[in-house]
């Protein structure tokens, strides 16, 4: 049951490792928006879109609530509380509706680094520390192995120091945090990067077309963000070689360059375009490689 309905409310976390990006990616999307000032809620100014500034672990339960349209959250405690509803019967309230490119880790298993890893089956009868019982124990399940879970709610790094656990499964990035416990992943429980949650189905009043005009301006966003635009000269007859080197590219603009043989080449390519890249087409013949940032796109 939610109050406004004619305007679309996005749960964010409040401060955390998602809190700005995913503002900046609503910003990029042409929101903006006034602050209140217990800094808890954001009012749209541009489109009717407000966000609510929220600990992260609370945005599933207020989309099943009705509370908030949509959040933006790991797919880590997404999946985890939707694991956990289900788990107690209780039907999913909430889904993915777009992964966002940011906050990528995995949810892991990690073991003490002398352990010599042979599989699942080596944790049967073991305790594993985790924040993510759920995940966790669904992922034992399919295993077939039996092992207990210890449910911490922080700093699960350390239980196997502390002998509360032989085995831990956490959150995992560059795995410094792991290395400096003496831990190493052995396994992988999820991939998890920042999502779009939303409701099960849609919207059946005003805030359906703002969430249609979210995800179009989101998906643009999205889809422009590693894309870069490269020019460069070259001689005709190094074409050849330089087109498959632009695969991911949309089709490149040739242009004829005056009194000369040399074509100029302009190229929107939406993969990543790094120096190992550039070096490959400075062999196949290019010429005033140059990189551009795009800022915008409408096709
Ligand atoms: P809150 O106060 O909102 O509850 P938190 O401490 O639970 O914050 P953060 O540490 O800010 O959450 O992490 C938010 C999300 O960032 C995680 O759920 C996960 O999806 C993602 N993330 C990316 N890399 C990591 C990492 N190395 N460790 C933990 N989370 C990570
Ligand atoms: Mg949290």
């Amino acid at each position: 049951p939610t109050v406004a309905r004619d305007r679309l409310r996005i749960a964010i976390q409040k401060s955390g490792r998602l809190a700005e990006p995913a503002r900046a990616l609503l910003a990029s999307c042409g929101l903006s928006w006034r602050e209140s000032r217990d800094r808890l809620f954001c009012y749209g100014e541009t489109l009717p879109v407000d966000l609510l500034l929220v600990r992260d672990d609370d945005i599933p339960g207020l989309i099943a609530d009705g509370v908030c349209d949509l959040g933006v959250v790991g797919r880590n405690v997404l999946l985890e509380q939707d694991a956990g509803r289900r788990g107690d019967g209780r039907a999913s309230a909430f889904r993915e509706w777009r992964a966002l490119g940011f906050g990528s880790c995995r949810l892991a298993l990690a073991v003490p680094e002398g352990w010599e890893w042979q599989g699942a089956a080596q944790l049967a009868g073991k305790r594993i520390a985790t924040s993510y019982p759920a995940l966790l124990s669904q992922w034992l399940v399919a295993q077939g192995v039996a092992a207990d879970v210890v449910l911490l709610s922080g700093s699960v790094e350390i239980a196997p120091r502390l002998g509360q656990a032989e085995a831990i499964c956490d959150l995992v990035s560059s795995g410094a945090t792991l290395a400096a416990n003496q831990l190493k992943p052995v396994q992988t429980v999820i991939e998890s990067e920042a999502v779009l949650a939303g409701p099960i189905g849609g919207f059946d009043d005003v805030r359906g077309e703002l969430a249609d005009l979210l995800l179009r301006r989101l998906d643009g966003a999205l889809r422009i963000r590693h894309s870069k635009l490269l020019m460069f000269q070259a001689r005709r007859e190094s074409m050849a070689g330089l087109l498959p080197l632009l695969a991911d590219a949309e089709a490149p603009t040739v242009t004829r360059i005056d009194g000369s043989d040399d074509l100029a080449l302009q190229a929107l390519c939406h993969g990543t375009v790094g120096w190992q890249r550039l070096e490959e087409l400075k062999r196949a013949g290019a010429r005033g490689l140059l990189v551009l940032p795009v800022e915008g796109m409408l096709a």
